[in-house]
Protein backbone atom coordinates (compact mmCIF):
# COMPACT_ATOMS: atom_id res chain seq x y z
CA UNK A 1 0.00 0.00 0.00
CA UNK A 2 1.58 3.37 -1.25
CA UNK A 3 0.83 6.66 0.66
CA UNK A 4 1.84 9.80 -0.42
CA UNK A 5 2.38 11.85 3.32
CA UNK A 6 2.09 15.40 2.11
CA UNK A 7 3.22 17.87 5.85
CA UNK A 8 5.63 20.73 6.19
CA UNK A 9 6.57 20.11 9.80
CA UNK A 10 9.78 18.17 10.17
CA UNK A 11 9.24 16.42 12.95
CA UNK A 12 5.27 15.26 12.75
CA UNK A 13 6.18 14.41 9.02
CA UNK A 14 9.10 11.76 10.03
CA UNK A 15 6.77 10.80 12.74
CA UNK A 16 4.00 9.75 10.34
CA UNK A 17 6.70 8.74 7.56
CA UNK A 18 7.92 5.97 10.30
CA UNK A 19 5.38 5.19 11.92
CA UNK A 20 3.42 3.99 8.72
CA UNK A 21 6.13 2.10 7.56
CA UNK A 22 6.28 0.24 10.18
CA UNK A 23 2.78 -0.35 9.61
CA UNK A 24 3.66 -1.62 6.68
CA UNK A 25 2.97 1.25 4.11
CA UNK A 26 5.31 2.45 1.20
CA UNK A 27 5.53 6.35 2.27
CA UNK A 28 6.58 8.76 0.00
CA UNK A 29 7.18 11.96 2.50
CA UNK A 30 7.04 15.85 -0.11
CA UNK A 31 6.58 19.00 1.92
CA UNK A 32 4.98 21.45 -0.62
CA UNK A 33 1.97 21.27 -2.36
CA UNK A 34 3.42 22.06 -5.66
CA UNK A 35 5.65 18.96 -5.52
CA UNK A 36 2.96 17.08 -4.01
CA UNK A 37 0.48 18.11 -7.12
CA UNK A 38 3.36 17.20 -9.42
CA UNK A 39 3.78 13.56 -8.20
CA UNK A 40 -0.13 12.94 -8.06
CA UNK A 41 0.42 13.17 -12.25
CA UNK A 42 3.21 11.59 -12.47
CA UNK A 43 2.57 8.69 -9.81
CA UNK A 44 0.03 5.88 -8.35
CA UNK A 45 -0.52 6.33 -4.83
CA UNK A 46 -3.21 3.87 -2.72
CA UNK A 47 -3.97 7.20 -0.55
CA UNK A 48 -2.77 10.88 0.59
CA UNK A 49 -2.38 12.08 3.60
CA UNK A 50 -2.51 16.03 2.93
CA UNK A 51 -2.00 18.20 5.41
CA UNK A 52 -4.09 21.67 5.03
CA UNK A 53 -1.28 24.36 5.92
CA UNK A 54 1.62 23.63 3.36
CA UNK A 55 3.94 26.61 1.90
CA UNK A 56 3.06 28.27 -1.49
CA UNK A 57 0.11 25.60 -2.73
CA UNK A 58 -1.87 24.75 0.51
CA UNK A 59 -3.60 21.54 0.47
CA UNK A 60 -6.93 22.19 -0.21
CA UNK A 61 -5.88 23.23 -3.78
CA UNK A 62 -3.83 20.35 -3.93
CA UNK A 63 -7.19 18.28 -3.15
CA UNK A 64 -9.13 20.33 -5.28
CA UNK A 65 -6.94 19.95 -8.35
CA UNK A 66 -7.02 15.82 -8.00
CA UNK A 67 -10.53 15.40 -7.48
CA UNK A 68 -10.63 18.23 -10.81
CA UNK A 69 -8.27 15.74 -12.63
CA UNK A 70 -10.80 13.11 -11.60
CA UNK A 71 -8.62 11.40 -9.16
CA UNK A 72 -10.52 9.58 -6.44
CA UNK A 73 -7.93 7.96 -4.60
CA UNK A 74 -8.93 8.19 -0.85
CA UNK A 75 -7.35 11.36 0.60
CA UNK A 76 -7.22 11.87 4.53
CA UNK A 77 -6.61 16.08 5.17
CA UNK A 78 -4.53 16.64 8.65
CA UNK A 79 -6.03 19.86 10.17
CA UNK A 80 -4.69 22.26 12.95
CA UNK A 81 -6.35 21.72 15.92
CA UNK A 82 -10.01 23.96 16.47
CA UNK A 83 -10.15 24.86 12.87
CA UNK A 84 -14.05 23.09 11.72
CA UNK A 85 -14.02 25.85 9.26
CA UNK A 86 -10.73 23.70 7.21
CA UNK A 87 -12.09 20.89 7.65
CA UNK A 88 -15.22 21.91 6.33
CA UNK A 89 -13.96 23.10 3.50
CA UNK A 90 -11.71 19.86 3.02
CA UNK A 91 -14.15 17.44 3.23
CA UNK A 92 -16.59 19.38 0.38
CA UNK A 93 -13.51 19.57 -2.02
CA UNK A 94 -13.62 15.60 -1.86
CA UNK A 95 -11.48 14.79 1.31
CA UNK A 96 -12.75 11.54 2.67
CA UNK A 97 -11.78 11.62 5.98
CA UNK A 98 -9.55 14.20 8.31
CA UNK A 99 -8.04 14.12 11.56
CA UNK A 100 -6.84 17.10 13.84
CA UNK A 101 -3.37 17.43 14.87
CA UNK A 102 -2.20 16.19 17.85
CA UNK A 103 -3.58 12.99 16.66
CA UNK A 104 -2.86 9.14 17.39
CA UNK A 105 -0.77 7.06 14.97
CA UNK A 106 -3.13 4.29 15.87
CA UNK A 107 -5.83 5.84 14.93
CA UNK A 108 -4.59 7.47 11.41
CA UNK A 109 -4.07 4.05 10.62
CA UNK A 110 -7.13 2.53 11.54
CA UNK A 111 -8.68 5.29 10.03
CA UNK A 112 -6.26 4.80 6.22
CA UNK A 113 -7.29 1.00 6.46
CA UNK A 114 -11.37 2.27 6.88
CA UNK A 115 -10.44 4.39 3.39
CA UNK A 116 -8.71 1.50 1.59
CA UNK A 117 -11.87 -0.92 2.54
CA UNK A 118 -14.46 1.91 1.20
CA UNK A 119 -12.74 2.40 -2.04
CA UNK A 120 -12.08 -1.11 -2.72
CA UNK A 121 -15.77 -1.28 -1.53
CA UNK A 122 -15.59 -3.73 0.85
CA UNK A 123 -17.52 -4.52 4.39
CA UNK A 124 -14.78 -5.52 6.43
CA UNK A 125 -11.53 -5.59 6.78
CA UNK A 126 -10.47 -9.09 5.93
CA UNK A 127 -10.60 -10.32 2.56
CA UNK A 128 -11.51 -14.21 1.77
CA UNK A 129 -10.64 -15.92 -1.71
CA UNK A 130 -10.99 -19.47 -2.28
CA UNK A 131 -8.67 -20.90 1.31
CA UNK A 132 -6.90 -17.60 1.86
CA UNK A 133 -7.63 -14.86 4.04
CA UNK A 134 -6.15 -11.54 4.40
CA UNK A 135 -6.57 -8.95 7.03
CA UNK A 136 -4.95 -5.73 7.38
CA UNK A 137 -5.99 -4.74 10.32
CA UNK A 138 -4.75 -7.62 12.31
CA UNK A 139 -2.03 -8.29 9.59
CA UNK A 140 -3.01 -11.72 9.58
CA UNK A 141 -3.01 -14.30 6.89
CA UNK A 142 -4.32 -17.61 6.40
CA UNK A 143 -4.21 -20.26 4.00
CA UNK A 144 -6.87 -23.41 5.05
CA UNK A 145 -7.23 -21.31 8.54
CA UNK A 146 -3.33 -21.87 9.55
CA UNK A 147 -2.23 -18.33 10.02
CA UNK A 148 1.15 -17.75 8.12
CA UNK A 149 3.64 -15.82 8.78
CA UNK A 150 4.46 -13.50 5.72
CA UNK A 151 7.05 -10.76 5.30
CA UNK A 152 5.89 -7.01 5.24
CA UNK A 153 6.19 -6.89 1.48
CA UNK A 154 4.28 -10.03 0.31
CA UNK A 155 1.87 -9.27 2.56
CA UNK A 156 1.45 -5.61 1.63
CA UNK A 157 1.23 -7.59 -2.69
CA UNK A 158 -0.86 -10.06 -1.48
CA UNK A 159 -3.54 -7.47 -0.59
CA UNK A 160 -2.89 -5.94 -3.30
CA UNK A 161 -3.43 -8.65 -5.61
CA UNK A 162 -6.56 -9.52 -3.78
CA UNK A 163 -7.81 -6.20 -3.71
CA UNK A 164 -7.91 -6.35 -7.65
CA UNK A 165 -9.25 -9.44 -8.75
CA UNK A 166 -10.06 -9.91 -12.12
CA UNK A 167 -7.85 -7.14 -13.00
CA UNK A 168 -3.93 -7.37 -14.48
CA UNK A 169 -1.47 -5.30 -12.75
CA UNK A 170 1.05 -3.68 -14.22
CA UNK A 171 4.66 -4.68 -12.60
CA UNK A 172 5.06 -0.93 -12.36
CA UNK A 173 1.88 -0.26 -10.55
CA UNK A 174 3.04 -3.32 -8.10
CA UNK A 175 6.31 -2.00 -7.40
CA UNK A 176 5.07 1.05 -7.37
CA UNK A 177 3.02 0.21 -4.18
CA UNK A 178 5.45 -1.73 -2.57
CA UNK A 179 8.22 0.35 -2.77
CA UNK A 180 8.72 4.55 -2.21
CA UNK A 181 10.98 6.50 -3.36
CA UNK A 182 14.20 6.59 -1.05
CA UNK A 183 14.34 2.66 -1.20
CA UNK A 184 16.55 0.80 -3.17
CA UNK A 185 14.95 -2.07 -5.36
CA UNK A 186 16.33 -4.89 -7.05
CA UNK A 187 15.07 -5.04 -10.35
CA UNK A 188 13.74 -8.52 -9.68
CA UNK A 189 12.67 -7.86 -6.34
CA UNK A 190 8.87 -8.23 -7.15
CA UNK A 191 9.43 -11.62 -9.15
CA UNK A 192 11.07 -12.76 -5.83
CA UNK A 193 7.68 -11.48 -4.02
CA UNK A 194 5.86 -12.94 -6.68
CA UNK A 195 7.93 -16.68 -6.59
CA UNK A 196 7.57 -17.00 -2.54
CA UNK A 197 3.70 -16.41 -2.40
CA UNK A 198 3.68 -18.78 -5.28
CA UNK A 199 5.56 -21.04 -3.11
CA UNK A 200 3.09 -20.48 0.16
CA UNK A 201 -0.19 -20.47 -2.01
CA UNK A 202 0.31 -22.39 -4.78
CA UNK A 203 1.58 -21.90 -8.72
CA UNK A 204 -1.96 -21.25 -9.43
CA UNK A 205 -3.02 -18.80 -7.54
CA UNK A 206 -0.76 -15.37 -9.19
CA UNK A 207 -0.92 -16.01 -13.13
CA UNK A 208 1.58 -13.88 -14.93
CA UNK A 209 -0.02 -11.90 -17.99
CA UNK A 210 3.04 -11.75 -20.44
CA UNK A 211 3.68 -8.13 -20.91
CA UNK A 212 1.36 -6.49 -18.59
CA UNK A 213 1.94 -8.24 -14.98
CA UNK A 214 0.22 -10.23 -12.72
CA UNK A 215 -3.51 -10.67 -11.85
CA UNK A 216 -5.25 -13.23 -9.38
CA UNK A 217 -8.29 -14.56 -10.91
CA UNK A 218 -11.85 -13.49 -9.90
CA UNK A 219 -12.62 -16.05 -7.19
CA UNK A 220 -15.75 -17.23 -8.76
CA UNK A 221 -14.09 -17.65 -12.05
CA UNK A 222 -11.32 -19.37 -10.71
CA UNK A 223 -13.73 -21.66 -9.49
CA UNK A 224 -15.51 -22.52 -12.99
CA UNK A 225 -12.08 -23.08 -14.15
CA UNK A 226 -11.20 -25.68 -11.66
CA UNK A 227 -14.36 -27.22 -11.93
CA UNK A 228 -13.83 -27.78 -15.76
CA1 LIG B 1 1.51 22.63 8.00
Amino acid sequence: MRVLLVEDDEDLGKGVKTGLTQYGYAVDWLRDGESASQALKMENFDMVVLDLGLPGMDGLKVLQNMRAKGSLVPVLILTAKETIDDRIKGLDAGADDYMSKPFDLDELCARLRALQRRSAERASSAIEYKNITIDPASHVATLDDLPLNLPRREFALLLKLLENQGRALSREQLSQSLYSWDEDVDSNALEVHIHNLRKKFGAALIRTIRGVGYMVEKADKAQETTGE
